[in-house]
Parts: structure tokens; sequence; C-alpha cells
């Protein structure tokens, strides 16, 4: 059990590569993307996470690409403001940082100790009782002890050793749109969010320019994941006439080439493992953006690491790291109502509530 392959140079992945590595096993990680990828959306570090990336010796590099952000500034639909809220951004060792980022720094950690292969991917996967043969795309087939599943809320590993996506992902009827501003913003420390409902657009300030998201309610099942001229005319048909700095931001996501484009979901499968073959972060549990996704990642992969060393097994991993999951998941209904109300009255209701909120200033 110590030669063990990982899809996904993403957050889980780069993690678990590590806590491997220093366990004494082998692990090979492949990543789909050439290089580095693009998506800046800030995401937290927190919770659990906190004395994984301790124990990294992280701390001090997430520091120097963490955002500057300290408030939340919630606007109505015109841009006036309705209230202002603290956000946790980088307290003690807790931290928001551009996922981009976040995967660079843990993948700098890792890659000393553990091989990596980019710009490819496991195209098949047969396990027996001794091992599983892997084929990629590109690289020679190979024998592993065990695959992890690291590569996100489509997973492939998911895909050929579970069963198709559809089984196992569930949009929640809100999309989400985000892209680089293409300039720093005015308000360095300012998250600003402008609510109508059942339409939210921000723009958070990140390190070298701000990212624009737009996040929206919508039935729409059927898109194309690679038809980005289809991403932005469901974007813009989504806001179209809406006030604020929403017309420029239309017209700079028409110019954008750098536009992550999805519907928010959840992951639920019945067991995250089958034989030799295991799931770890958004593959296995996806709550998107609302439910600390990344700092779950992580500490997921680091209790996988913890239970493969200690010889515990998938079984014992699954047990702790679902206690984690779950509550993150019962709440993600609340969380939508909240981010982005579907009604006038449920925004009211919203605002009356940020109003009261205990890190108002
Ligand atoms: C808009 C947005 C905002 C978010 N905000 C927050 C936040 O504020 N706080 C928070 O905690 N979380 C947030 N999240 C969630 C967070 O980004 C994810 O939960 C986290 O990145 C999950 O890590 P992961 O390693 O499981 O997957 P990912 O980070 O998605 O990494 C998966 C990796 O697998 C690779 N891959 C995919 N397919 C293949 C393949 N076939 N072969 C090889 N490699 C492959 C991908 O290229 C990627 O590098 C947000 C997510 C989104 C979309």
């Amino acid at each position: 059990m110590r030669n063990v392959l990982i899809s996904g140079a993403g957050v889980a992945g780069p993690t678990l590569a590590y806590w491997l590595a220093r366990n004494g096993f082998r692990p090979t990680v492949v990543e789909r993307s050439a290089g580095r990828r693009s998506s800046g959306n800030p995401v937290d570090v927190r919770g659990p996470a906190v004395p994984v990336t301790e124990a990294m010796g992280v701390v001090p590099r997430l520091r120097e690409v963490a955002t500057r952000t300290t408030r939340m500034v919630v606007l109505d639909g015109a841009g006036r403001p309705v209230t202002t809220l603290k956000t946790p951004a980088t307290t003690g060792n807790e931290v928001e940082v551009p996922r981009a980022d976040l995967a660079t720094v843990l993948y700098e950690a890792a890659r000393d100790d553990a091989e990596f292969l980019f710009d490819d991917t496991i195209t098949a996967l047969e396990q027996d009782e001794h091992g599983v043969d892997v084929t990629f795309d590109n690289a020679r087939p190979r024998r592993f002890d065990v695959v992890i599943g690291a590569d996100g809320l489509h997973s492939v590993v998911r895909r050929l050793a579970f069963g198709p996506e559809r089984e196992f992902v569930r949009p929640i009827g809100i999309h989400v749109a985000t892209f680089p501003l293409g300039e720093p913003t005015d308000h360095p420390r300012d998250l600003l969010v402008s609510n109508t409902p059942g339409r939210l657009v921000s723009i958070h300030p990140s390190r070298e320019e701000a990212l624009v998201a737009f996040i929206f309610r919508s039935s729409i099942v059927d898109f194309d994941n690679r038809d980005i001229v289809q991403h932005k005319r469901i974007v813009t048909d989504a806001y179209a006439g809406l006030g604020w700095r929403v017309p420029d931001l239309l017209e700079r996501l028409e110019d954008t080439k750098d536009l992550y484009f999805d519907s928010v979901s959840v992951v639920d499968l019945p067991s995250w493992s089958r034989g030799r073959v295991a799931l770890v972060g958004d593959a296995a549990s996806c709550v998107s953006l609302l439910g600390d996704g990344s700092s779950l990642a992580i500490a997921g992969a680091h209790t996988l690491a913890e239970a493969l060393a200690d010889g515990s097994g998938f079984a014992r991993y699954e047990a702790v790291h679902r206690t984690r999951v779950m509550p993150k998941q019962r709440a993600i209904n609340r969380a939508a109502a909240m981010l982005v109300p579907k009604t006038r009255l449920g925004l009211a209701t919203r605002n009356a509530a940020a109003r009261l909120w205990p890190g108002g200033l």
C-alpha cells in the first residue's frame, strides 16, 4: 500500500501527497492542467485546516499571498450601502487566499517528495485484489496500490470507479460565474456585494486585481462546460437591466477569456471508497462556494493520509471526515438563502438580519 496515485493537483491533491510522502508512501499526482490554474476565487483556510497548514510549515507563504479584505459592504441593487460587516479575512493563522495561490503553495510543499504529471488525465481504472491498473491520456499505463480522486466537482475518478456524475452531483439551482476585473479595485479592503432578488454581483479584492462574481438563481440544467460563449450569454440574460456597476461588469465579462462558470452543486455519495479507490475534497463531498470547501479539502486530505499511514484505512477516514462535512451540507440551503435571497421579502429579511449581525460595523 505504498504506491498511491492521486488525480488532481488542486487543494486536496497536493495536501494528500505531502502527508503521504511524510509517512513513507510514494505518491504520484496527475493533473489535467498544463500548469497553474487561473481560477483566483478567494477561498479560506480555517478551522480544521489550520493545524494542517501549520504542521506543513506553509502559513508564512499563505500570509504572503493572502487577500487584504477586512469588510463586506452589502449594497442594494442600486449600489446604496445597506450595511457593513467585518469579514473573518486573515486573522491568526487563518487566511483568505486566491484559490490558485493556495494550490501553488500546497504544490510547492509537496513537489520535492512526490511525482507530478501535468497535462494528463486518467482514462481507465481496473482494480483487482492487489492493485489498480491505470491508463492515462499521455503517460504509459501503470499499476498502483491505491488511487485517490482529488479531482474536484467533475471528478473523473468518481465517474470511472463509482458511476455517472448525475447519480452523485445535485445542482442546487444557483449558478456562479467569476472572472478577473482586469484592474485592482478602488476598495482594496472591501468586498462589495450587491443583491437583487435571485441575483448577486460582487467585487472581491484579490492580490493584484479584483475578482468579479455573478451568483444567481436559475433553472438551467443543461449547459456545455466548455462553451464560454454560451456561459456569457446565460449570465448576460440573467443580469439584463440591473443597476449599480452591472452594465460595466457585463461589458468586461464579454471581453474576458478567463471565465469560471458552473452550477453550484452538492456532491453526495453513500460511500467514499470502492475497493482500492477513494475520493477526497470536492470529488467526495462538494459544498461549492457555500461551506468552507477548501478547508474541508485540506482537513480531509490530512485525515485520509493518516488513516492510510496507521492502517485504519478508508472506513476510518470517512467516519472522521463525514462529521466535518455533514453539518456544512445540511446548512447549504440556509447558506444559499442568505447569499442569494429569492424574493424581495427574503432579501429585506436578510438585510434586516445583516444589520443586526454581531460583526456589523
Ligand atoms: C466561485 C467559488 C468560490 C468559492 N469560495 C470558497 C470560499 O470562500 N471558501 C472555501 O473554503 N471554499 C470556497 N470554494 C470551494 C473551494 O474552491 C473548493 O471546495 C476547493 O477548491 C476543493 O478542493 P479540491 O482539491 O477538492 O478540488 P479543486 O480545487 O477543484 O481541484 C481539483 C483539481 O483537479 C484537477 N482535475 C480535474 N479533472 C481532472 C482530471 N480529469 N485529471 C486530472 N486532474 C483533474 C483540476 O484541474 C484541479 O486542479 C469556492 C468555490 C467556487 C467555485
